[in-house]
């Protein structure tokens, strides 16, 4: 089979062939039909993420079909269609994992991270950490629903969206604009928030209020003159600055979630905090049953990202472009 293959930090990746691996115990086989290409496989290659293991097939926003159980799967069977995302196992016997909670467990593994993710026509996956795909989604346009539509969904969720809620969306790539659509659709009145004025019109199409542009507005003040402030401020853009920039346009009991953020650390103006009691907090991706929620209110809402499909060897230049800042639509590479 055809594999990308991240072998270091900072090189970039190698297209290499390998054999087909075979499912042990609790795992299965799938042929990969889809997978996105995340902003988190960039980092990895960049080497900001210290639990790398490398050589590491990345990726983590997979769709495929199962093509073989290994011992003691009763589910998936062979022909069933999958997602899998950036949860790849845990130790299923934790206080968390026993709740449901496996994303917070402390011996999780990270698909395409230390375990061989979907830049590849084939990846052994864990049969509990696949999430069937609902009956006719679109493979290839679901793939980044996987992580950055999850991470959106649930980053929403966990932060106490309620259909009262003002919400702020800042950036508008792949994690943004979903997060923009599902706030909407969670009843939710949002505005958008980007450095120039560009993303505008699309994010009033996708039902945003208004639009800030912080190149000739101060953010948290215009969010402080938006009734009082927003109740919910989302980070997508993959910057810590952009992101304390808006702090005090919180509403008070308000909270700061960030999906996306640099490798800066967060400053945070702590009395306009405790006098207000704001929250601050990174939400990661989401457990199994946040994937079947966010899929299944994907569906309901016809929430599905615009992307453009790419081929394994085009990986490369998808991730050279996205390092040099140029956010476009979703890469989603396809295996035909
Ligand atoms: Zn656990
Ligand atoms: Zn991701």
């Amino acid at each position: 089979m055809l594999t990308a293959l991240a072998t270091a930090a900072g090189e970039p990746l190698t297209l290499t062939e390998r054999e087909i691996p075979a499912p042990g115990q609790g795992e299965v086989l799938v042929r990969i039909t889809a997978c996105g290409i995340c902003h988190t496989d960039l980092d990895v290659l960049q080497g900001h993420w210290p639990i790398a293991r490398f050589p590491v097939v990345p990726g983590h926003e997979i769709t495929g079909v199962v093509t073989a159980a290994g011992p003691g799967v009763s589910w998936p069977q062979a022909g069933a269609c999958v997602g899998a995302q950036f949860l790849g196992d845990s130790c299923r016997h934790c206080d968390h994992c026993v709740r449901g909670e496996q994303i917070l467990c402390p011996a999780k593994r990270i698909t395409g991270i230390v375990m061989d993710g979907g830049y590849a026509e084939y990846a052994v996956l864990k049969a509990d950490f696949v999430t069937p795909l609902p009956e006719g989604l679109d493979p290839v346009a679901a793939a980044p629903l996987m992580c950055a539509g999850l991470t959106a969904f649930n980053s929403l969720r966990q932060a106490g969206i309620a259909a009262t809620s003002r919400v702020a969306v800042i950036g508008a790539g792949g994690v943004g604009a979903l997060a923009i659509r599902y706030a909407v659709a969670m009843g939710a009145r949002v505005t958008a928030i980007g450095r120039s004025r560009r993303g505008e019109a699309a994010a009033r199409e996708m039902g945003a209020e208004r639009f800030i542009a912080t190149q000739d507005t101060d953010p948290a003040e215009a969010l402080r003159a938006w009734d009082g402030g927003a109740n919910l401020i989302l980070n997508a853009a993959p910057s810590t600055s952009a992101a304390s920039a808006t702090l005090t346009g919180l509403a008070p009991d308000g909270t700061l979630v960030l999906c996306g953020y640099g490798p800066e650390p967060l400053t945070l103006p702590t009395q306009p905090m405790a006098l207000n009691r704001l929250h601050a907090m990174i939400n990661p991706s989401g457990s199994p049953h946040d994937l079947r929620d966010t899929l299944a209110f994907s569906v309901a809402h016809g929430i599905l990202p615009e992307v453009t499909p790419v081929g394994l060897r085009d990986a490369n230049t998808v991730l050279d472009t996205m390092a040099a800042g140029h956010a476009g639509k979703r890469s989603v590479i396809t295996f035909g």
